[in-house]
């Protein structure tokens, strides 16, 4: 019984539709969708300059004023008196053609992001001006002598069955579009596709009936009336969410930035404390490293050999902080761009006359090569270049076991000069490669932890590396050995 009721309300109130009353509440409603979703989208549209959200605008504009055009003759059907027919064969080219310039322009902005931009304005283009001479075209035959107007109802028109297809093929096309240009239809093309489908149905029922029925069946007229509006509420779904979306991941862009901005001033913080910390250290280690000297050369008297052995631990251990102090130093020094490079002339097989390397690679029973040929002079800062040697020596030391063998190799050509110090040690994983140049990176092993070390000792290879307007490259092979390259050009 309720069922039965509810059906039969439906029924008049889809009657009511087909009044002029109804068509004038349902043009008044969609009237003021549009302009919302216009409204909304030009809101979005100031800040981001979208062309697709250009074409929405135009789009959604175009169809308001349709609706606006079919309310004035509404309103003058219901409250003025007017003959409906008589005022809408005037009107209705008009209105229809609207209706289809916005829905032609509504379906390529859904598509307009599977197109590259010029060509996609191109066709655009194109589509407007053939739907304008298609109209001029209409116009002229619609308002000429030849089909004067007044004597042919509207709906039994050939001219509204030409409109009707117009329609759907303006919807057609974008559905075509996405189904061949999208690999995955995501929700937002689905929507899409719905709201199109569902704004044909009442052009297809239209031609179905001047098909089939002269125009003249009323209950297929009665169902065509809900689907355009049923589809403008789905697109302003469609575009609602969209730039709920793009609103949701500005939100999300500006916090991350936020975050970024907040980590990049607590790095900076840190790095100034260890700065002024390493400058604090400084001078108190230098005293430490004198007096024991003082103590050790025996100038306060005698030590015994216990003494001594301690003494000269102590010394070994201050030694190692102070290095650990300067590379602090080095590091802050570098990315405070305050380290200057003092270029000269100089020949790096010089490298090889410092023996105290060979020597403890001789201890630890590792074979030390230098393959530098003679004269080899290249335009470095020599002290700064050192430090790149000694660094990556003696990481090859400490990551080489036993037995192993290092080559230390400089090799130029017009352009740059190339310096390679290559192991046969543990080698290094290949995930942590492209850390290993991070401030106090170090690989997770029982080695590097037995070795000691900061991880300052790359970075600051690099750093004055780069001061050279050079490059540093790594080959490593777990368990095969490591090799640093260096490359600077001269
Ligand atoms: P440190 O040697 O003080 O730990 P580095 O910045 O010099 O710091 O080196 C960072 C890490 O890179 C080392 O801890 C080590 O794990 C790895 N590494 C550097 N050179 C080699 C090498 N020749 N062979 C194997 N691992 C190396």
């Amino acid at each position: 019984m309720v069922f039965e009721n509810l059906l039969q309300l439906y029924h008049l109130f889809n009657l009511f539709l087909g009044t002029a009353g109804g068509e004038l509440l349902k043009a008044g409603v969609e009237f003021f969708v549009l302009l919302i979703v216009a409204y909304m989208i030009t809101s979005e549209w100031t800040r981001t300059k979208a062309k697709e959200l250009f074409y929405l605008i135009i789009s959604f504009s175009f169809l308001a004023l349709q609706k606006l055009i079919i309310i004035v003759v509404f309103a003058h059907v219901s409250f003025l008196g007017y003959n409906y027919d008589a005022l809408a064969q005037w009107i209705f080219p008009i209105s229809n053609f609207f209706e289809i310039l916005g829905m032609l322009l509504i379906g390529n902005s859904f598509t307009s992001r599977l197109f590259r931009k010029k060509a996609f304005e191109n066709v655009v283009k194109l589509q407007t001006y053939v739907l304008i001479g298609i109209f001029f075209i209409l116009f002229f035959f619609w308002y000429s002598a030849v089909f004067p107007p007044g004597e042919v109802l509207i709906r039994k028109h050939l001219f509204f069955f030409v409109f009707q297809m117009l329609k759907i093929f303006s919807f057609t096309l974008p559905i075509i579009l996405i189904l061949n240009y999208t690999r995955k239809i995501d929700k937002y093309f689905g929507n899409a596709i719905i709201a199109f489908l569902i704004y044909m149905v009442n052009p297809v029922i239209h031609i179905v009936n001047y098909i089939f029925y002269d125009s003249r069946n009323a209950s297929l007229l009665v169902l065509s009336h809900p689907w355009p509006f049923i589809a403008i509420l789905l697109f302003t779904r469609v575009i609602y969410l969209k730039l709920v979306d793009k609103a949701t991941l500005r939100k999300q862009v500006k916090t991350a930035k936020e975050k970024l901005a907040h980590e990049k001033e607590l790095g900076r913080l840190k790095d100034s404390f260890i700065s002024v910390v390493s400058h604090e250290l400084k001078t108190p280690i230098t005293s430490i490293k004198l007096y024991l000297d003082l103590l050790l050369k025996k100038t306060l008297g005698p030590l015994n050999n216990q003494q001594k052995k301690l003494m000269e631990r102590v010394k070994r251990e201050s030694m190692r902080l102070s290095h650990i102090i300067d590379d602090h130093l080095t590091v802050s020094r570098i990315q405070d761009k305050k380290l200057k490079l003092n270029i000269t002339k100089y020949d790096l097989s010089d490298l090889a006359k410092d023996i105290s390397y060979k020597k403890i690679a001789n201890q630890e029973g590792i074979r030390l090569q230098f393959d530098i040929p003679s004269n080899f002079t290249v335009k470095i800062d020599p002290q700064r270049f050192k430090q790149v040697f000694i660094n990556l020596l003696t990481n090859a030391l400490k990551f080489t076991k036993k037995k192993g063998k290092i080559t230390v190799r400089a090799r130029k050509n017009a352009h740059h000069f190339t310096f390679t110090v290559k192991d046969n040690g543990v080698g290094i994983p290949k995930n942590d490669i492209p850390k290993l140049f991070d401030k106090f990176y170090q690989v997770e092993s029982h080695m590097t932890r037995s070795a000691g070390g900061s991880g300052l000792g790359l970075a600051i290879v690099k750093g004055i590396v780069e001061l050279h307007n050079g490059t540093i490259d790594v080959k490593s092979q777990l368990g095969k050995g490591s090799e640093f390259i260096v490359k600077i050009p001269q």
